[in-house]
């Protein structure tokens, strides 16, 4: 594609970086096939060659966002489902960061879409607020319907009440900060990031991440002053609240680094359960590229950085259980295109005995995408119905994935369907086969 900057805007490395990118693009339209909201909506600007039209114009115009591109580039899951498409290896995922940037420093949205936005980041990172926001959520519950049909905020809030819990669960006897050390020897030490929203929601994930690793005598360690790793808010283009966020957390696991090597040891990995995370704490050594103080540090932590079922492809697993119930496994976006990890949460299931099966059109997003479902609520619910579909065609016993955002999404839409089948993450079933609770 052919691109029009001025030299004294390409001085800026961020726009020369998304000039590369958009250069890149051949305008072939294969994209557009696997693309859930221009198979949902069927408007060329839904699509990621639209968006890419729409983002190179805002940055070549070097102007504000207009409220076109802001509408189109909001309804973009972040899925990223095109670059697993594009056969000239288009560069969406940092093209759209940049754009959503671009839009955060120069457009001024309507008031409620700040209210619920700044609502959204200064709650779910924080698992002391989010814990409280829940208990408040779950008293107002019963009347999500009501409140989806208030005006302005009410499609949102009800959408938000809607994907809260009934009850919220007790914290973990594994909740860190601390040291989780298995009754043999130690074989190795890795890092767990427990996580904001989830250690919250589904406590139970890193309780059966750390009963598992335990098991192959590995030692976990739970970081003090852990925080979330920015990805949520990265979504939204709040680039300096994630920076911040990732920088924090960057620190915490370079002294868990230094820590063990002055014991001898080693820190073997970072384990990630949610692949959302996953995807941007291996980012890291993208966003700090530039940095003097923490380009080094970060590409160190994006390399020790590993998806649970990654860490376990190559171990010894051996059920403990009975085992062989058909398993539909719902690979996350941020799995299978952010990470491309695509066979190892299935291997580790088939070693343990489980039937898995892959979902139809499991390339197209389940609409969860962070805060999407509660931010873009209509097209969430087409696309959580439409993954819905395919996923009860397998008539599954059980279904795993390894996002907790797609796991609550997924389990709505069965609820709402009238057939609720267990969703669990991967971990916990193999926690399960292995003998755990
Ligand atoms: S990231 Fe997903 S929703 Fe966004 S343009 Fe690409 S395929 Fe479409
Ligand atoms: S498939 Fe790739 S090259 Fe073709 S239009 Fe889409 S982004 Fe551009």
């Amino acid at each position: 594609m052919q691109t029009n900057f001025s030299l004294a805007a390409l001085a800026d490395p961020a726009l020369q970086a998304s000039e590369k990118i958009l250069r890149t693009c051949v305008h072939c339209g294969f994209c557009t096939a696997t693309c859930p909201t221009y198979l949902e909506l069927g408007d060329e600007l839904d699509s990621p060659r639209g968006r890419i039209y729409l983002i190179k114009k805002m940055f070549e115009e070097g102007e504000a966002a207009t409220k076109e591109v802001v509408t189109h580039i909001d309804r973009c899951l972040s899925c990223l489902s095109c670059m697993t498409t594009c056969p000239s290896g288009v560069d969406y995922m940092h093209l759209v960061d940049h754009a959503r940037a671009h839009i955060e420093a120069t457009y001024r949205r309507p008031w409620h879409q700040r209210a619920m936005r700044a609502l959204l980041a200064n709650l779910l990172p924080y698992p002391r607020r989010f814990r409280l926001a829940l208990l408040g959520a779950m008293l107002a519950r019963p009347f999500a319907a009501l409140i989806g049909r208030l005006p302005v905020l009410g499609k949102s809030m009800g959408a938000m009440l809607a994907l809260a819990p009934r009850t919220v669960p007790a914290r973990s006897a594994f909740e860190g900060p601390g040291v989780f050390s298995p009754l043999g020897a130690r074989k190795a030490r890795v890092a767990l990031l427990s996580g904001c929203a989830q250690s919250v929601l589904a406590p139970n994930i890193n309780a059966a991440t750390i009963r598992v690793l335990n098991r192959l005598g590995v030692e976990i360690v739970v970081p003090e002053d852990e925080g979330c790793c920015g990805a949520l808010v990265h979504h939204m283009g709040r680039e300096a609240q994630s920076h911040a966020q990732a920088k924090h957390m960057i620190d915490v696991w370079s002294r868990e680094i230094a820590r063990a090597e002055a014991e001898g040891a080693r820190l073997e990995a970072i384990i990630i359960t949610a692949s959302g995370c996953g995807t941007t704490i291996k980012d890291y050594a993208h966003m700090f590229r530039g940095d003097p103080l923490y380009a080094e540090k970060a590409a160190r932590i994006s390399a020790l950085a590993k998806d649970i079922t990654e860490y376990l492809a190559d171990k010894p697993l051996e059920a403990a259980r009975p085992t062989g119930q058909v398993v539909a496994y719902h690979s996350a976006c941020s799995m299978q295109h952010g990470q491309k990890i695509t066979e190892a949460p299935k291997m580790v299931l088939r070693k343990l005995g489980f039937i898995v099966k892959d979902v139809p059109e499991g390339h197209i997003c389940c609409g969860s995408a962070g805060t999407y479902n509660m931010l873009q609520p209509e097209i969430s619910g087409r696309l959580r119905a439409r993954k819905t579909k395919n996923i009860t065609r397998l008539k599954p016993e059980l279904i795993a994935t390894g996002n907790l955002g797609c796991m609550t999404q997924i389990a709505l839409g069965l609820e709402e369907k009238g057939t609720p089948v267990p969703v669990r993450h991967t971990i916990e079933l193999v926690d399960w086969a292995l003998g755990g609770n």
